[in-house]
């Protein structure tokens, strides 16, 4: 399987470095191998500023979230057949995609992970990191996929556009998501407001699915460095709200301790 024609979801085939479908619609390659198939004249405008990408890459090439890609990536292994097909519902940079690629090739040879993104600058990092990977911008609403086309979808801090995953989802397809606990980040917050409050838990029941795993991943870090306490900042959504003053006050800081706390829930496909 591959992505479609996000237009009329015909199959697309290549053509040098195009791809077209049978109705003429055709996306360009990029140099670094992706596909935009998103359809806003706006295209890769769209999703996490250059910024906080390069940001967020910089950090989890430090190591902090190592726990997470390699829960995750467990998970997929125990999930997806071989000769399976995966897909990152907005994969960022792709850290967690490309431990699920290689964890799967080690696996068997013949395992596919198809990953989008909005924003074309974390898709091209993505496509950087990990050349194997099957990469398109693209809308977590409106996923250039079709209907039963993936084994496991993941979707790792990524806003839950559960229909459109459902969709695209095989028959007892599973469903593999993480998102920030209670506790995530208590210490960076801590450090930024007098009275920093919970999260709140993202849990639920999704219709149409099967709650089969509820995992949770617990530790405390220590940010080391400047830079590091900085791009963890900017990565969160608390750098577009923090007054600037509280955001000086952390940055001045040289260290951080701060608790960690990931959930990933895993739930099985359906039937209606
Ligand atoms: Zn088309």
């Amino acid at each position: 399987m591959s992505f479609v024609c996000p237009v009329c979801h015909g199959e697309l085939e290549s053509f040098g470095n195009m791809k077209k479908c049978p109705r003429g619609h055709s996306f360009d390659r990029a140099k670094e191998g992706y596909y935009n198939l998103l359809l806003s004249k706006k295209g890769g405008m769209h999703g996490d500023n250059a910024e906080m990408v390069r940001a967020r890459r910089a950090f989890l090439e430090r190591g902090y979230y190592e726990p997470l890609a390699e829960r995750v990536a467990e998970r997929v292994l125990e999930l997806t057949p071989r000769g399976g097909t995966v897909l990152d519902a907005g994969l960022g940079e792709g850290y967690y995609t490309d431990r699920v690629e290689r964890a799967l090739a080690l696996r068997d040879g013949t395992s596919r992970v198809h990953g989008f993104d909005i924003s074309k600058t974390a898709v091209r990092y993505a496509a950087k990191k990990n050349p194997r990977l099957s990469l398109a911008v693209a809308s977590s609403y409106d996923i250039p996929a079709a209907d039963a086309s993936f084994n496991t979808v993941i979707s790792i801090f990524s806003p839950l556009a559960r229909e459109e995953i459902h969709r695209v989802l095989s028959t007892h397809g599973t469903f593999v998501f993480a998102y920030p606990g209670r506790r995530h980040l208590m210490g960076l917050k801590s450090a930024i407001y007098d009275l920093p409050r919970e999260n709140e838990p993202d849990a639920a029941e999704l219709a149409g699915f099967e709650l089969i795993a509820s995992d949770r991943l617990n530790y405390t870090v220590t940010v080391n460095g400047a830079d590091a306490v900085r791009e963890l900042f900017m990565m969160t959504p608390y750098a577009y709200r923090t007054g600037a003053a509280e955001r000086d006050r952390l940055y001045a800081l040289s260290s951080v301790s701060t608790e960690i706390e990931f959930c990933v829930d895993v739930y099985r496909k359906l039937f209606k």
